[in-house]
């Protein structure tokens, strides 16, 4: 255990962001790093409590998916055992400097200092102990110990991929990852903005994969202008990692009208813009002087916000059909589970600051929408709405009188996802479930194909990347017991 009365003695405390008017003018990434000393104190408030649920890791009670051995490491970063403490964590985790940064920190809800305290900071400590060992070079490519004559290709190259090959990797199964977008890291790349995740930090992890042994295909789409069964061919087993891209749509009138756009192909043409000229090329769907709406009060909203803002949008408009959360746990929400309170993220704190107001607004949604004489958008109209449970059914219904027409120049929609793409499951004929997901046995991850596995968004329905990560590595073990 650290220090017994670290949890009594120290404040939580992270490090200072970026400002929000600073950091609004670049996409660089806005958390910072505590020095050694803050950190060790952090450390020293976790408990070593009897049952630590932070790393239990069940939908039902919370914490870390992956099991991460968090007591342990918080002990060692107290201690100072920086190396260890890498050690420890790379035990359950393929890339905490991924987790470290977009992770919700399921863990931080169930932590035991939480019930009655502010939780350990476990996520600020992942990372910093990831990023020490990358700055002073300690993260060394690791060659699998032993060479099996199987080959596995991988579809997919976002995390549930790329946890996925670099586990079968280390077993000593030769691993080819194909991706069809042309750079590598799935919603880690296209997806989660710069400021979050910059993208050096994917590429610096994918080049140590390479280096390790994974081969990598990019520009391959796998059913389509690469064939699956050129695949099943050379291929031992496959798993399929392709995540669940589909999108939900908005079906109101004029949907058809020019100006919107799904929320990720907003942030996808930004990053690779960003990526492939510093936004010069000018080649992506800018919010610039736009009166923005996004659709959705997610996570994905929140990214279109903060993107937004970076082009210089006139004003942005989040909108959310439930009800605000509360700012404290319900009593039908106890402590272990994850706390569904109102959180403020980076991308509300910004506008916050830029347009004086949270964009978030609770208990609306769309109506119609309205375009100009050059078929652009131009208006949008809203209605606030109330949930009722009618016999054990939650609905909504309109608000009368409560009826806006806002202007606007771009609509995002950020309202989800409803799957995976069905190209590649109508060709191996996979099973799916009552919501469209390759279906595996509960528990699983083979397919109703033999030798065909399924793994992170594609099997679960979009989560987290925490959760990808997690089906990554069990779908490889899977995998290796069947090609043993
Ligand atoms: C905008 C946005 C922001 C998010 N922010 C966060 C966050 O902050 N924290 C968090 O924990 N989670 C976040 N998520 C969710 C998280 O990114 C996903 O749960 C996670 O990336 C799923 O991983 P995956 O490997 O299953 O799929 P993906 O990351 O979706 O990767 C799937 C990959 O498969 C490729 N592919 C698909 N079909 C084929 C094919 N036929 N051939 C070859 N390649 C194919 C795709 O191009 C893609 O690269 C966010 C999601 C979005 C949309
Ligand atoms: S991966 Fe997420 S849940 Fe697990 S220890 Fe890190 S921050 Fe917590």
């Amino acid at each position: 255990m650290g220090k017994p009365t670290g949890f009594m003695e120290f404040e939580r405390k992270l490090p200072t962001d970026r400002k929000p008017l600073d950091r609004i003018k670049d996409f660089e990434e806005f958390h910072t790093h505590f020095d050694t000393d803050e950190l060790m104190k952090q450390g020293a408030r976790c408990m070593n409590c009897a049952a630590p649920f932070c790393h239990i890791g069940s939908v039902e009670t919370g914490g870390c998916p992956l099991g991460n051995l968090i007591p342990e490491f918080n002990d060692l970063i107290y201690r100072g055992k920086y190396k260890q403490a890498y050690e420890r964590l790379i035990k359950t985790n393929n890339f905490p400097e991924f987790t470290g940064r977009v992770c919700p920190a399921l863990c931080e809800g169930s932590c035991t200092l939480g019930m009655n305290e502010q939780p350990v900071t476990v996520k600020n400590i992942e990372v910093h102990i990831i990023d020490k060992m990358f700055e002073e070079g300690l993260v060394k490519p690791r060659m699998p110990k032993k060479q099996t004559s199987k080959r596995v290709a991988v579809i997919g190259s976002g995390p549930s991929g790329l946890a996925c090959a670099d586990t079968l990797n280390q077993m000593g199964h030769k691993v080819t990852v194909f991706e069809r977008s042309d750079r590598l890291g799935g919603l880690l790349m296209y997806g989660i903005p710069n400021m979050k995740l910059d993208k050096k930090v994917v590429l610096r992890r994918i080049k140590l994969l390479e280096r390790e042994g994974i081969e990598f295909i990019t520009d391959a789409d796998v059913g389509k202008n690469y064939p699956i069964s050129k695949v099943i061919n050379e291929y031992d087993a496959i798993v399929l990692c392709c995540g669940a891209t589909n999108p939900r749509d908005l079906n109101v009138e004029g949907r058809n009208l020019k100006g919107i756009y799904f929320a990720v192909d907003f942030l996808k043409s930004s990053t690779k813009s960003l990526l492939d000229s510093g936004l010069s090329d000018r080649n992506y769907i800018s919010a610039k002087d736009k009166d923005v709406i996004i659709i959705g009060g997610g996570d994905t909203g929140t990214d279109c916000v903060a993107t937004s803002i970076r082009h210089g949008a006139k004003s942005v408009v989040q909108l959310e059909i439930m009800p605000e959360p509360p700012k404290n746990r319900n009593t039908d929400n106890p402590w272990p589970t994850w706390p569904k309170i109102k959180r403020t993220d980076y991308g509300q704190e910004e506008a916050a600051e830029v347009f004086g107001h949270d964009p978030r607004e609770y208990l609306t949604t769309v109506t119609k929408l309205e375009g100009d004489e050059m078929g652009n958008i131009s208006k949008v109209h809203t209605v606030n709405v109330k949930w009722e449970n009618k016999d054990g059914k939650f609905i909504y219904t309109p608000v009368l009188g409560t009826e806006k027409v806002r202007d606007c120049g771009l609509l995002l929609i950020a309202m989800g996802f409803t799957g995976p793409e069905d190209t590649i499951i109508k060709q191996l004929s996979l099973d799916t479930d009552l919501r469209g997901n390759v279906k595996t046995e509960y528990g699983k991850y083979e397919t109703n194909i033999k030798g065909v596995f399924a793994a992170g968004d594609m099997r679960r329905g979009q989560s987290l990347v925490v959760w990808a990560i997690n089906e990554g590595r069990q779908a490889a073990i899977a995998c290796d017991k069947f090609l043993s």
